[in-house]
């Protein structure tokens, strides 16, 4: 924000514009691009700094200008009936543009654009009826920055069951292997460096709540150093199933056991008489398998195999493009990376859509390995694993998708 005689810009132009007519305002005693004094006076003035018209105490119709110090042209805004209406220019004051939107009717509408001042774009977006569908983000160096939605971290591979609707019923899990310290630190430290401010997962294809002591050293790492992420826990709720506890029982001591801002326990075999969705204040839910919606044969493994046994339904196979790549990261207990929640190292037509470990390479770098792959799916061409996914569109497949088993909506 820019300052005029040690007020704020907007309060000064308040209390000095006319109420009908040209206002033009010159630099006077600059101390920086953002601040100094303004005269109206031209004879006192150091340069224009903004000019417009006004009709009625309102901005009138057509542009309004503004200039850096150095005289280099700095915005240029457009209204119509007092409202920010038309295109909207702003430029860095070595003449590089910086911005480029287009306002209608007070809103943002279309496209939108910002650059560095080295010319490279910094983000470019879209919005539709005021609602931003799409941003996406370089480095100044014009390295693409990944926005993932929802990051799931495998903290661990164990897992007690082998639902036959998971591919843990293809590839078991029951052996314990902690993902290795300074890999977790590694991935999180990352996430430091990219600014992430989202959703962590801390489970994948096994049981987080099966070693206490992994899970709540990884989520005290995650609070410390990512302390606006939101922790996700989904357990099948068996560790804490002794004692004929019913769901509510099951919830509170969970809670107490674990710093997590949702979770999820799955009541896949229907035992607990009491059924609730999100609670309001503790972001707690139970899913009863039949409510879990859309079953997925998880990119192939499990087709004609398990829950997708004969008679293999093709008619639900998917059609819509998937964006589930561009939002999502996984990461499993081994640091293998990848970027839907279906693949698996173990599965070995998944193994090109296993873009690298993280011991090897960066998030950043993987993301740009998967961009073929990421750009493909987006655009409804599927390669082999994709073409049995029943995942339909929804959880991160249209523009205001939802995290989890529809948990929330999200931006
Ligand atoms: S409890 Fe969860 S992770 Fe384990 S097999 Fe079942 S669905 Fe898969
Ligand atoms: S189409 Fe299905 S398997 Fe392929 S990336 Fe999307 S969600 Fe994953």
């Amino acid at each position: 924000m820019s300052n005029i005689n040690d007020k704020p810009s907007e309060v000064w132009i308040k209390e000095n514009h006319p109420e009908n007519g040209l206002f033009r305002v010159y630099w006077k005693d600059i101390i920086d691009n953002y601040d100094g004094g303004a005269t109206l006076d031209l004879d006192e003035g150091e340069g224009l700094r903004y000019e417009w018209y006004y009709k009625d105490g309102e901005r009138a119709d057509g542009p309004s200008y503004a200039w850096w110090p150095s005289g280099n042209i700095k915005q240029i805004r457009s209204y119509k009936d007092g409202k920010c209406d038309g295109l909207w220019i702003d430029w860095h004051d070595n003449g590089q543009k910086s911005s480029e939107k287009t306002y209608k009717d007070d809103k943002y509408d279309g496209l939108f654009t910002r650059w560095f001042e080295n010319g490279q774009k910094k983000s470019e977006g879209t919005y539709k009826d005021a609602e931003k569908i799409k941003e996406t983000f370089w480095y100044e160096n014009g390295q693409e920055i990944p926005i993932f939605r929802k990051i799931d971290i495998e903290t661990h591979s164990y897992c007690n069951r082998t639902c036959d609707f998971c591919s843990d019923y293809i590839y078991p899990r029951q052996f314990m292997k902690e993902m290795d310290k300074g890999v977790f630190s590694k991935i999180i430290d990352e996430l430091v460096e990219l600014g992430y401010d989202r959703y962590i997962f801390l489970f994948r294809y096994n049981e987080p709540l099966s070693n206490l002591p992994n899970i709540n050293r990884c989520a005290a790492e995650v609070r410390k150093k990512l302390p606006k992420v939101k922790i996700g826990i989904n357990t099948n709720g068996d560790y804490y199933r002794k004692g004929g506890r019913d769901g509510t029982e099951m919830a509170d001591m969970i809670q107490k056991d674990i710093d997590a801002d949702y979770l999820t326990i799955m009541d896949y075999d229907d035992k607990f008489e009491e059924f609730w969705d999100e609670d309001e204040d503790g972001g707690v839910r139970m899913m009863k398998f039949d409510s879990i919606g859309n079953m997925c044969d998880r990119g192939g493994t499990l087709k004609g195999k398990g829950y997708f046994d004969d008679p293999y339904n093709t008619d639900e196979l998917r059609t819509e493009a998937c964006y589930e790549p561009e939002r999502v990261l996984a990461i499993d207990y081994l640091g293998n990376i990848t970027f839907c929640c279906n693949f698996r190292i173990e599965n070995p037509a998944h193994k090109d859509f296993i873009f690298g470990n993280i011991e090897d390479i960066s998030i950043v770098e993987a993301y740009n390995r998967a961009t073929e792959f990421r750009e493909s799916v987006a655009k409804s061409i599927f390669p082999d694993p994709c073409k049995y996914c029943q995942m339909k569109p929804g959880r991160f497949s249209r523009d205001n998708p939802s995290i989890g088993n529809n948990m929330e909506t999200y931006e």
